[in-house]
């Protein structure tokens, strides 16, 4: 049994917040300001020495894989398949540019979903434009598995819909991709600490994903890149930085691709940053992934049936029976300035255009308690109309 309690002890909280937005911007951990200030002395004494092992070296340098793997615990990549740095929009590009790299002959297509995060069809669209081939191919959500044919080179996924919540069925996808000989790109934002992934075990090609959402790192923190075993020694870096290559201090000319997931690095690593992921990673030690999958559900249901029975104007977004990630989304005409005034109140959720209202549950720091209180804020909010106030309604740079 895990201990939730104990857990949410676990992170700084703010008096009289109640926080369901840990899917955008994870809550700090309570170990992360010494960690990170442990860090900030290195820095100061050790200088440039801090990057070796050893010898009174901090090892910055081996971070990046290290914390990959601490990573890969929670979405089901084996140690050595994952490294840390830059940001998702970057791992999207490396991730999408290998794919295309190792995808058969003739085939052009990439194919992905309307429900992408906009980023990653940006990254995809610059691509092909670099490249001066191919063709980037959204249908619905449900359209997907019909959409795997022969033409389709990459599949590139996001699993968990950040608008709607929706998740794609990994396993099923994969199965049928590799069937058709198709590569995959799994963007795990809204997965990696959100709900059981399994990559190796679906047979996933690449993945992506960040540190600051439910991972808890903190505003900025790096990505991470994940590359399955077997294709490692064949992935040509399209960001061939000079901390993949096999012997970045020999300072050669022309670039040889390091070993195994090393070769997907790029240039220096974000140390502070790091050192504040790693911090955030201690909580994950021993958090049962099934169990923290089962209270996401308990807490987000008792969410749902609350709102249905105390506002029915607010609409789901999803059908009942559709798979979702650890988040509720509702969807209403003034969902902006009801957001506003929701968390006027101090409970902290978000707004996705045109029509979104989103709330993440994120079972490390919340309980049933926050879950209905949460509720009665937004019933109160619906019953005396005040989401109508001018100062609810003008909009912000980010919502
Ligand atoms: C949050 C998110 C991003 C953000 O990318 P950054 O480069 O970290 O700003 C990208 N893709 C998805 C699917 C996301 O949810």
């Amino acid at each position: 049994m895990m201990d939730w309690d104990a857990m949410r002890g676990r992170f700084h909280l703010p008096p009289g917040v109640i926080y369901l937005d840990g899917n955008s911007l994870g809550p700090m951990p309570k170990a992360v300001p010494a960690a990170v200030g442990d860090v900030m002395e290195e820095w100061a004494e050790l200088l440039i020495r801090g990057w070796n092992d050893g010898d009174g070296g901090a090892g910055w340098m081996g971070w990046p894989s290290r914390l990959g793997d601490r990573i890969g615990r929670l979405i089901g990549a084996p140690a050595g398949t994952v490294t840390v740095g830059d940001t998702l929009s970057i791992r999207v590009y490396q991730a999408l540019a290998s794919a295309l790299h190792l995808a058969g002959q003739g085939r052009s297509v990439v194919l992905s979903d309307t429900g992408n995060f906009p980023t990653d069809l940006y990254m995809a669209e610059g691509l092909i434009g670099t490249l001066g081939r191919g063709e980037l191919r959204t249908v619905e959500p449900e359209q997907v598995m019909d959409a795997l044919t022969e033409e389709v080179a990459v599949l590139m996924l996001t699993q968990v819909d950040y608008r709607t919540g929706r998740m794609h069925d990994m396993t099923a996808l994969e199965a049928a991709a590799n069937a058709k000989g198709i590569v995959t790109v799994w963007d795990l934002a809204h997965s990696a600490g959100a709900h059981e992934v399994d990559l190796a075990g679906a047979g996933a090609d690449f993945a992506v994903g960040c540190s600051y959402k439910y991972l808890n790192a903190g505003p900025g923190a790096p990505a991470f890149i994940y590359v399955r075993t077997e294709l490692q020694d064949r992935v040509r870096p399209a960001l061939a930085g000079w901390l993949g290559h096999a012997r970045p201090f020999a300072f050669d000319l022309g670039y040889v691709p390091g070993e195994g997931i090393e070769r997907m690095r790029v240039g220096t690593p974000p140390v502070l940053q790091l050192a504040a992921l790693d911090a955030a990673l201690d909580v994950w030690d021993g958090v049962d992934m099934a169990a923290l999958r089962a209270r996401s559900l308990e807490l987000s249901e008792r969410f749902g049936h609350g709102v249905a029975a105390r506002c029915p104007e607010l609409l789901p977004a999803l059908p009942p029976d559709v798979p979702r990630g650890s988040q509720v989304s509702l969807r209403h005409p003034e969902g902006y300035a009801i957001v506003q005034a929701l968390i006027a109140r101090g409970v902290i959720g978000d707004f996705r255009a045109p029509d979104i209202l989103r709330f993440g549950f994120t079972p490390l720091f919340l309980s049933e308690a926050d879950v209905d209180a949460a509720v009665t804020h937004l019933g109160e909010v619906m019953a005396s109309e005040e989401y109508r106030l001018p100062a609810y309604r003008a909009r912000r740079a980010v919502t």
